[in-house]
């Protein structure tokens, strides 16, 4: 048989690094639709049958309640529904499929409505032709119905795989097999969604933004991914490969070659900096050490909560985390970020926002869940006996809220302190990530022990462009002017205050933002650890006074790109190692 033609596509490469292996494609509910052979395909079919009578109930109760909301000629566009999910040829060839192939049924439902699907969209007649979307409604049913007692996830992958999918939850990292997945390729996605953040930490080649790529892959296809490119290639050719080979050895030989840095992180002219890691999976600690961490800067504990099987992690089981950490990092401290997430990730019961960034999300959800809030201080006051630890608030907009923590956390150590149990003090730190807390700082900084500049919000609510929006990318700029500004004033006001302030987003990451950052003021980032030697050596090669006239310069700029095209040959002089993997990933997307 000829060999497929090579496809190569391009987006941004968020994750640096090459891979290759099998396209496992993920459908939009992250589930796996893969084939996996089954012992017993007779139990397959009976599952099979039992998500059909399942949907069968579903679709009554929900024709019942159209009918009562609109109308009793309204409950008619379900019987469609009904139509498919009776037709005996249809789930024939789904049961064929499943004992022929010793299959799994989530496999067999959606081959055999895929093919049903393509036969609608190939019809002349308009009408017919838009019926395929109810079979696409019928088999998502199926298969949702099928994962309630599913044994096949992503805990369950083949070797070497690369995951494919429109969009991609991280909290799917704290579950998946990780040891199996090679690379990662979205459809969606931003270099400062999360899922690209785990990625790095993870040391995951991901490309995102690849407009309609899933239409040309299937599962299964070879594809190699260039995470420093923004390249991926469909059927790549076997001279491809070899390079991508070559050029995975000589990363790896050039890493090995580098070698650890022990000396305590300074400018060039001896200013004292602490560098700092971002950590989300405990695997992440191993690598903050490694790379010589001064302290763990976040520690984002909502993965802790999407691991868990019943979402809420109990106190003790938190306690036991929080002081693994405060001990392995000791005396280095270690800031636990209570949780910072939506009720659309906290499960089924979640309200559906259209906006979810924007509605009950961090701090706000936690004073809004205050049994399970309260539980998370505890456990965070109790491991501060263990070591090191601070209490780190996500998404804060006004000062009460700071204040009800307060309270509560003096609530929780008086009950402590009733008990008889230690309670070491905890310093309260605040995350400056929505423009309300930049406008009203000062007030903030009088309440908080210290500060936290989480710029990947702070970005995409300074610009009003979702973090993880492809089209909106090149407003999601951290070079922007109005960007900034925002972090002039942020230096400006905790120096004036003698505030302890640290960078968190990840732009901390970057040689040329944290030169930028140095000469603001900053003194403490935190970033992603793998990136802590990179940067410990390039501001080691650079003197406070000089960062400061490239900072000064930088802020009288008028746009991202007059502020890229000034940064990067001023910082590259000031900095004589190679940069230009860096550079990439600050260059302004202009918008064509
Ligand atoms: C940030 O917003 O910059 C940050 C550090 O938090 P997260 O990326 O987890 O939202
Ligand atoms: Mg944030």
């Amino acid at each position: 048989m000829a060999a497929k033609p090579e496809i190569t596509f391009r987006g941004h490469g968020v994750s640096p690094g090459v891979a290759w292996g099998r396209a496992l494609k993920i459908d939009s509910q992250n589930r796996v639709m893969l084939r996996v052979e089954v012992a017993d395909p007779e139990s397959e079919v009976a599952r099979f049958l039992k998500a059909v009578e399942m949907s069968k109930i579903q679709l009554q109760e929900l024709k019942g309640r159209l009918e009562e909301k609109v109308g009793v000629e309204h409950g008619v566009i379900l019987d469609a529904h009904f139509l498919i999910l009776d037709d005996r040829v249809l789930r024939e060839e789904i049961v064929e499929r499943i004992r022929a192939q010793r299959a799994n049924a989530e496999w067999a439902v959606t081959q055999a409505t895929e093919r049903l699907i393509a036969a609608y969209k190939s019809l002349e007649d308009e009408y017919f032709r838009e019926r395929h979307s109810d079979i696409e409604h019928v088999a998502e049913r199926i298969l949702l119905n099928l994962s309630g007692d599913s044994a096949f996830g992503l805990g369950r992958l083949p070797e070497d795989v690369i995951l494919v999918a429109r969009d991609f939850n991280p909290s799917n990292f704290a579950t998946m097999d990780l040891g199996r997945v090679r690379g990662l390729v979205l459809e969606s996605g931003g270099r400062t969604s999360h899922t690209a953040i785990l990625s790095r930490g993870l040391r995951l080649p991901a490309v995102m933004g690849l407009c309609d790529i899933l239409a040309s892959v299937s599962t299964g296809d070879l594809l190699l991914v260039n995470g420093d490119g923004g390249q991926v290639i469909v059927h790549p050719t076997h001279e491809h490969l070899e390079n991508a080979r070559r050029q995975k050895e000589a990363l790896a030989a050039a890493a090995e070659a580098a070698g650890p840095m022990e000396t305590a992180a300074a400018t060039a002219d001896g200013m004292a900096l602490s560098l700092r890691a971002n950590t989300e999976l405990p695997h992440e600690l191993t690598a903050a050490i490694a790379c010589g961490a001064e302290g763990i800067g976040l520690y984002r504990s909502e993965f802790l909560f999407f691991a868990h099987p019943h979402g809420f992690p109990s106190m003790e089981e938190q306690r036991s985390v929080y002081s693994t950490l405060a001990r392995a990092m000791s005396p280095h401290p270690v800031a636990i970020r209570t949780l910072d997430a939506g009720t659309e990730r906290l499960g089924e019961g979640g309200e559906r926002s259209t906006n979810p960034s924007m509605g009950l999300r961090g701090i706000r959800l936690s004073l809004a869940l205050r049994d399970a809030f309260r539980e998370q201080v505890e456990a965070i006051v109790r491991a501060g006996s263990d070591g090191n630890i601070e209490m780190l608030l996500p998404m804060v907009s006004t000062v009460e809220e700071i204040r009800q923590v307060k309270d509560l956390l003096a609530e929780v150590r008086s009950g402590l302190e009733r008990a008889g149990i230690p309670a070491a003090p905890v310093p309260l730190g605040v995350m400056i990530e929505v423009p309300a807390a930049v406008l009203v700082l000062e007030t903030l900084a009088r309440e908080a022990d210290f500060l936290c500049v989480g710029t990947n919000d702070l970005i995409q609510y300074v610009m009003a462009a979702d973090r993880g929006n492809p089209a909106v990318d090149y407003l999601c700029q951290p070079l922007h002017p109005s960007v900034l500004a925002c972090l002039g004033r942020i230096a400006e006001v905790s120096g004036r205050m003698g505030k302890p302030v640290r960078i968190c987003g990840e732009i901390s990451s970057n040689p040329f933002f944290a030169v930028l950052l140095v000469g603001m003021g900053f003194r403490q980032l935190s970033m992603t650890p793998l990136a802590i030697p990179a940067i410990r050596r390039a501001l080691g090669k650079v003197s406070v006074a000089a960062a400061r006239r490239v900072a000064e310069r930088a802020l009288t700029l008028a746009t991202t790109g007059e502020v890229y095209d000034y940064l990067v040959p001023e910082v590259s002089c000031l900095v004589p190692i190679d940069l230009s993997p860096y550079e990439k990933e600050i260059r302004p997307s202009r918008h064509e």
